[in-house]
């Protein structure tokens, strides 16, 4: 962003948010409102203080979150997040939406998140494993193969997924592959994780455009944030001809109408951590990329960066929602009115957790996949989704949102019916 990054991307609770839209689920769907109010809540939320020892000797005491939603379906998922603006509030309102998107995809999970406040670019290598070390520590009764499986999320990685895995595998005196999802290939990760999730969008766009009749070939796309989930739609997009016209990363964006060097970007990105200064594009603010004129826009960095404030602006004719829930229900209501289609988080960023499915399910085999085999199995998957919740959308006259959060509040709803209150 360009304004001060101290101020929180937060303008409104998420997690009001989230049981406002579940209300409005129930409603279309006509659901049990007894129902509801369970899935309204959080099963369990855990805070942890995570003592670190800092490299110059002083002691920092970060505070950290594990939180279930729902585990109807199966044992919770969901990633792991170090951000400076976390809060119990957003943690819970991720944690239902995983609920839902594990739902969606009918992997066999319920959903969950993780988080710690905390920057991590401003945290030694050192640092960082200390503290994703003794969080771990602190939640280690918590997750569990059967019980709750972390992975990565905004400003955690591989190498934080491993730090886990040690950490529990050294507690339990073996080795426990499917207590972590997302780590890297030599300790059990799973080939096409990494871009999964990207690859998930992907699969969306395209499923979209044959129903459009149009072509990714034609269609010019503009990307919010240059994590996992933005560079690689980035290099995905650009290789199946699509024109890339502006990325942008916390810093800022860069933008040239006539399409982005995207190779050439992501190795700007690698060398100097930062997208500006990019040769042959234009500087522009995080603000400013989110209302330039194209056919797609991928909002993959945080919540909330389209509201009722800027929505009105926004001029693409598709939002693929790569991060998880970029779009404010007001702003969804403004976008809805001008005839914006929205691929929801749910579904358009699904491709992460589900090839998470495959790395929990290759771990507990000790038998691993091609990645040709992992990519088709992942398409299969979000592919059925995506038409599932395009005849949902048609048959109850609804966005695709509100079609594929009904379409998997329904399926957790089943199971909850289905297994009956305890006791
Ligand atoms: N953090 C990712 C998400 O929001 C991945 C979760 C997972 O793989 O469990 O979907």
């Amino acid at each position: 962003m360009s304004t001060a990054e101290a101020a929180s991307h937060l303008r409104e609770n998420p997690f009001g948010l989230a049981k406002s839209q579940l209300r409005r689920v129930g409603e279309i769907f006509e659901l049990d409102p007894n129902l509801i109010r369970v899935l309204s809540q959080c099963k369990k939320a855990v805070e942890v203080s995570v003592p670190v020892a800092m490299d110059d000797g002083s002691i920092e005491v970060y505070l950290g979150y594990r939180v279930t939603h729902n585990i109807a379906r199966g044992p919770s998922k969901g990633g792991i997040r170090y951000h400076p603006d976390v809060t119990l509030d957003e943690v819970k309102a991720l944690a239902m939406w995983m609920t839902w998107k594990c739902a969606l995809m009918n992997l066999p999970f319920g959903g969950a998140k993780g988080g710690v406040i905390c920057d991590p670019k401003t945290l030694s290598a050192k640092e960082l494993e200390r503290m994703t070390r003794r969080y771990t520590s602190e939640i280690i009764n918590d997750i569990g193969p059967e019980r709750d499986i972390p992975a990565p999320d905004v400003g955690t990685d591989g190498r934080v997924m491993a730090w886990i895995f040690d950490t529990y595998s050294m507690n339990k005196g073996h080795s426990v592959l499917g207590v972590v999802t997302g780590k890297p290939l030599s300790v059990g990760g799973s080939l096409g994780r990494e871009e999964a999730t990207a690859r998930g969008s992907l699969y969306c766009i395209q499923a979209l455009m044959v129903k459009n009749g149009e072509r990714l070939s034609d269609s010019s796309v503009v990307i919010q944030g240059f994590g996992n989930v933005g560079a690689n739609l980035a290099r995905l997009l650009h290789l199946e001809g699509a024109k890339v016209t502006a990325v942008s990363d916390s810093l800022g964006g860069v933008y040239n109408p006539n399409g982005i060097d995207v190779p050439a970007a992501i190795a700007h990105k690698q060398e100097r951590g930062t997208l500006l200064g990019l040769a042959n594009a234009e500087q522009v603010t995080n603000e400013e990329l989110l209302e330039l004129p194209c056919d797609i826009l991928a909002p993959c960095a945080l919540e909330q960066v389209i509201t009722e404030e800027n929505a009105s602006r926004v001029q693409a004719k598709i939002i693929c929602e790569g991060a998880n829930g970029p779009v404010t229900p007001t702003a969804d209501a403004v976008l809805e009115d001008k005839g914006v289609l929205i691929l929801p988080d749910v579904l358009a960023n699904a491709g992460g957790v589900v090839v998470s499915y495959f790395e929990w399910v290759q771990g507990l085999q000790e038998y691993f996949w091609r990645e040709d085999e992992v990519n088709a199995k992942l398409h299969d998957i979000v592919a059925r989704a995506f038409e599932e919740a395009w005849h949902a959308k048609a048959h109850y006259d609804t966005s695709l949102r509100m079609a594929s959060y009904g379409l998997a509040v329904r399926r957790v709803a089943e199971a909850t019916t289905t297994r009956g209150l305890y006791p």
